[in-house]
């Protein structure tokens, strides 16, 4: 049984709902979720963005024997001399895939190409350009070389028996080369993440929805489908939800029947007409409960999280609930922070932080300390090396355009204070992430 969140707050040090450090938001939540149970195979091409169950241990070696790095020339390197020049006879031709059969004696040199075999006794292969050939004799000048140079050793990539990647890796282009090369055509993978969404509120518009005054077009359920298509999850679109109690229930209750995860946004905020709290805290199960959180951060601050349950046909079934903010900017925020790492490992990752680089800032940014401050910044390389940010201009939550134009979050700490023109800051970058 995962605790419960009153458990959890329980062992926390100061944990206070009302004013949450954002760097405590992680621990609580990496209690609160745990990683599926469930695995299933699946084709090298279908592994993509999926999270390895198991280890997997190399059948074969990788190369399966020993080759040439270069087009060149291969012989026993043990004839090398460091003063003298080298003079060879080259008996014969070595292609990739057409091992050379014959005999390569002392005195005698094969020709060979990259990603031949290496034949028995030869053990150095000199590059063609750096290589004198006149008919049949191959010169090779002093100092040109070392013995075991251009060589691919068996197995210098994976030796067979050894694990050659660990349960818990998520599968990008460069794993499934790496799966390929083993020869192996199906991989165990944690099953698949479904996550719900909805947006709450009685402003928002749909698409097709004729504006009318005081109305917005909903934008949370975009930015939400696209930062959860990154992450390889299946998605549950339902829709915007008026603050209605049959509306939410009926949305929170389908949501919890299906879903590994609930994410919402709007209606956790101090003045809402406050339906959607309620709800939340109707269907919270007895053994998840829903905490409503003001987190100290800029943009994000209320939240909820907890266990949202349904109990439709006798079976009692929850859901983890992440009630985000309803600012555009907050939700984008608040999901790179705290739910994607969460949902990370839901998915049975064992890397579950978004990636963060170390930038010059080329501005001096206010900075109020006791909050974490999130502002969007363009990164861009220093002539010469390094990286240097600057913020992009209105820092409003509500400023989606900012997010447009930013390739990163410049992620101000809680004790920190005002940044120098110059000073070095984190930056949570959105290359991969969004
Ligand atoms: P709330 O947290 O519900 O008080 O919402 C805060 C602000 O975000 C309000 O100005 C809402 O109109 C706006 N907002 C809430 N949900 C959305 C949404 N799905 N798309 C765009 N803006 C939203
Ligand atoms: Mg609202």
């Amino acid at each position: 049984m995962t605790p419960s969140i009153d458990q959890i707050a329980a062992q926390l040090q100061g944990y206070d709902p009302q004013s949450l450090r954002a760097d405590a938001v992680l621990p609580f939540l990496a209690q609160l979720v745990e990683p599926v149970a469930a695995s299933e195979q699946v084709g090298v091409f279908d592994a993509l963005d999926r999270v390895l169950a198991r280890d997997i241990v190399s059948p074969i070696s990788v190369p399966p024997h020993d080759n040439s790095a270069m087009d060149g020339f291969a012989f026993d390197g043990s004839a090398l001399a460091a003063d003298k020049s080298l003079t060879l006879q080259v008996v014969g031709t070595a292609l990739a895939g057409q091992p050379w059969q014959g005999q390569v004696g002392p005195g005698q040199a094969l020709k060979i190409m990259t990603g031949a075999v290496m034949p028995a006794g030869l053990d150095t292969v000199v590059p063609q350009e750096l290589a004198q050939v006149s008919g049949d004799a191959l010169t090779i000048a002093a100092g040109t070389l070392a013995r075991g140079d251009n060589r691919r050793k068996l197995g210098e990539d994976l030796m067979q028996g050894q694990p050659a990647m660990r349960q818990g890796e998520r599968l990008g282009p460069a794993a499934l080369g790496l799966i390929a090369s083993l020869g192996i055509a199906e991989v165990p993978v944690w099953r698949r993440l479904t996550v719900a969404y909805f947006s709450t509120g009685n402003e928002i518009l749909s698409l097709g929805d004729a504006p009318r005054p005081g109305a917005v077009y909903d934008s949370n359920r975009y930015t939400v489908f696209g930062m959860l298509h990154r992450l390889g999850v299946q998605v549950l679109d339902l829709g915007v939800v008026p603050d209605e109690p049959a509306a939410l229930e009926h949305a929170f209750t389908q949501a919890a029947a299906t879903a590994d995860a609930i994410i919402t946004s709007g209606g956790v905020s101090v003045g809402e007409a406050d339906y959607t709290k309620a709800m939340m805290k109707k269907l919270a199960g007895g053994s998840g409960g829903v905490a409503f959180w003001r987190i100290a951060m800029r943009p994000g601050r209320p939240m909820a999280v907890g266990r949202i349950t349904s109990s439709g046909l006798g079976n009692e079934r929850s859901a983890v609930l992440f009630g985000l903010p309803g600012n555009p900017v907050a939700v984008m925020v608040t999901f790179l922070a705290f739910v994607r790492p969460a949902l990370l490992r839901m998915m049975g990752s064992s890397a579950t932080a978004t990636p963060m680089a170390r930038a010059r800032s080329s501005e001096a940014i206010r900075k109020k300390a006791g909050r974490t401050e999130y502002q969007r910044g363009i990164v861009s390389d220093v002539p010469g090396g390094g990286l240097q940010v600057r913020t992009t201009g209105n820092q409003g939550s509500g400023v989606l355009s900012s997010m447009v134009q930013a390739n990163g979050l410049i992620v101000l700490g809680h004790d920190q204070g005002h940044v120098a023109a110059g000073d070095e800051v984190d930056v949570m970058m959105f290359d991969g992430v969004l």
